[in-house]
Parts: C-alpha cells; sequence; structure tokens
C-alpha cells in the first residue's frame, strides 16, 4: 500500500477539510511508513501564545504542494505509505497531562514501526515526542533548527516550558550530548555563562546563525552530519529559526535568521541519515503574514523531512 492522496485534476487542491498534503486521515497505523500528527498544545510558550493553531493552518496551506522532489529526486509517496493520522486530544490546561497524552499519540506510531512527522504546538512538545520514540529507538541523535537554545532550566518554579526540553530530554538521557547540534542560534541572550555553560560541558555543539551565514549551507550540512553521526537521529525544527522577515508568523521571533531558502537546503541536507522521528514547531497563525507564508513554510519543511525519510538508509 502506498499513500493515496486525493486527486487535485479531479478535486480542486481547496476543496474538501484539510488533511496533511490531502492524505487519508487514517489511525489505523498496519504497513504505514510514515504519520503526520498534529500537537495543538501551546501552554508552555513564555511570551506570544498561538502555536495551538498551527497544526490546522500548515494543513490548510499544505494542499498546495506537489508530490515529488526536483532537488532530492525523490517521489516520497510512492517510496512510503503516509498518513494523516489527526491531532492529539492535549488538554490545554495542565503541560503533565498534556505530555501524557502526546507521549502515548507518539509511541503508536513508534510501536507500529512508522516514524512520526509531527506539527506543533510550541517547542514543549518536543519533550513528550523525544521520550517516546526514544523509548522504541535508544538515545537518539538530535538536530535543532533554533534561534534559541533551549536547554534553559526552570521556569517560574516549573520544569517544563518551551525553553527547557532539551535540557530535561539530556537528563532523561533520551538523547546524547555529543551527538547533539543546534543551528541557527541568535538573540540577545541572558548571558554567556547562564546559556551556555550547561550545554558546552556536555559536549553540545552550537552552530551559531553567524557560522552559516559565514560557513555556508553545505559546510554547516556537513558539520551536522558528522555530529548526528549513524545513530538513530531526532530532527526537530523550530520555524522561529527562520527569520520574521520570511517567518512572522511565531510567538518568539528573533531577528536575523536563517532565509526560507537556506531552511529548505539545511533539511535536505539531512537526507542519508537514520531519521526515525521529527517534528516542525512554533508555527502561530494568528501573527502570521499576508499569505500565511510562515504556515506555508512549515508544510514545506514538512515535505522535505518526508524526502528526508524516503532517503533513509534501510
Ligand atoms: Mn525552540
Ligand atoms: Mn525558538
Amino acid at each position: 500500500m502506498k499513500s493515496n492522496q486525493r486527486d487535485s485534476r479531479k478535486s480542486p487542491r481547496f476543496a474538501q477539510p484539510a488533511t496533511f498534503m490531502r492524505l487519508p486521515h487514517q489511525t489505523d497505523l498496519t504497513g504505514v511508513d510514515v504519520a503526520i500528527l498534529g500537537v495543538p498544545f501551546d501552554s508552555g510558550t513564555s511570551y506570544r501564545s498561538g502555536a495551538r493553531l498551527g497544526p490546522r493552518e500548515i494543513r490548510a496551506q499544505s494542499s498546495l504542494i506537489r508530490l515529488y522532489s526536483y532537488f532530492l529526486k525523490v517521489s516520497p509517496f510512492e517510496a512510503l505509505t503516509v498518513v494523516d493520522a489527526g491531532d492529539v486530544d492535549a488538554p490545554p490546561v495542565g503541560i503533565e497531562p498534556a505530555y501524557a497524552a502526546i507521549e502515548a499519540a507518539v509511541r503508536r506510531i513508534a510501536d507500529a514501526g512508522a516514524m512520526p512527522l509531527v506539527a506543533g504546538g510550541d517547542h514543549s512538545i518536543s519533550l513528550p515526542c523525544l521520550r517516546a520514540v526514544a523509548a522504541v529507538h535508544g538515545p537518539l541523535a538530535l538536530v535543532q533548527f533554533d534561534a534559541h537554545i533551549d536547554t534553559w532550566g526552570d521556569y517560574f518554579g516549573g520544569k517544563y516550558f518551551h525553553g527547557s526540553p532539551f535540557r530535561r530530554a539530556i537528563e532523561e538521557r533520551l538523547i546524547d550530548p555529543r551527538r547533539y547540534v543546534q543551528v541557527g542560534i541568535r538573540g540577545p541572550m541572558y548571558g554567556e555563562d547562564e546559556d551556555f555553560t550547561y550545554q558546552r560541558d556536555l559536549g553540545v555543539t552550537t552552530i551559531d546563525i553567524g557560522m552559516v551565514k559565514r560557513d555556508g549551507v553545505d559546510r554547516t550540512i556537513a558539520r551536522v552530519r558528522e555530529i548526528a553521526g549513524t545513530r538513530p537521529l531526532y530532527v526537530t525544527f523550530d520555524i522561529d529559526s527562520v527569520d520574521p522577515a520570511f517567518a512572522p508568523g511565531t510567538g518568539t521571533p528573533e531577528v536575523g535568521g536563517l532565509t526560507s531558502y537556506e531552511a529548505q537546503e539545511l533539511v535536505r541536507g539531512l537526507a542519508g541519515l537514520n531519521m526515525v522521528g521529527c517534528d516542525v514547531v512554533e508555527v502561530a497563525p494568528v501573527f502570521d503574514g499576508p499569505g500565511q507564508i510562515t504556515a506555508l513554510l512549515a508544510a514545506n519543511l514538512m515535505f522535505e523531512l518526508l524526502c528526508v525519510r524516503a532517503l533513509r538508509p534501510s
């Protein structure tokens, strides 16, 4: 069984309830290679909320995307069976009950032998996703595209928010800090020691935005690939890694980021790695620009991630 989208020559792209790239909405995961999962949860935000509406808008914008990657020379829907598994009913109040629901939904996908491709939601949702994927695949390599490090500690006395998921993931041994690389880091910080001592001491690699712009995409990718290695890999793409000129629809924007094209090329550069799970997070449609450009970019990056999965060594 391969993927069975609506045929846009028989049903116009703008017709019918929106699923990701017009895939069937299907919760039976038998024989499925990739399950799209929406996580409409943003109670982990520290500034502007709104990412709970991300999955809906990403699905709406995805209806334009065609099926073949000219750049990677792959047709992911011929190589893989992909379904849209719908959303997690994550309770909007109480982060720990939401985490339990998210982890269970992602675990069901991973247990079925499929790869979860998750649409957030704020970045706090990556922690329960990592818990579920690491339970099946063991400690993971992690590639994080982000303006922010997200390895901060407690916040207002709470352990969980969108600035701490990867510190918690290290503490819970879900990821190997020496196989963890951050790309696109920038913006004013709390301070050199406050922000970086914890992760530097553990061997986390930071490729800040200046390095990306100076070295270019190809050299950046070469470094990322070396760090990720062959270990099962989780990729997390915070849309605020992209410049707000291209991706204004997000809760914690930082000026001076990636272009849309650099983002696409960086994700394409992961082809051939052993990716077992991924997410695109922090799309907040209420702040988006005309044309819903942020959600459109997020949908396209999810397509690129599908292509990366299709090219995974078996
Ligand atoms: Mn983040
Ligand atoms: Mn961020």
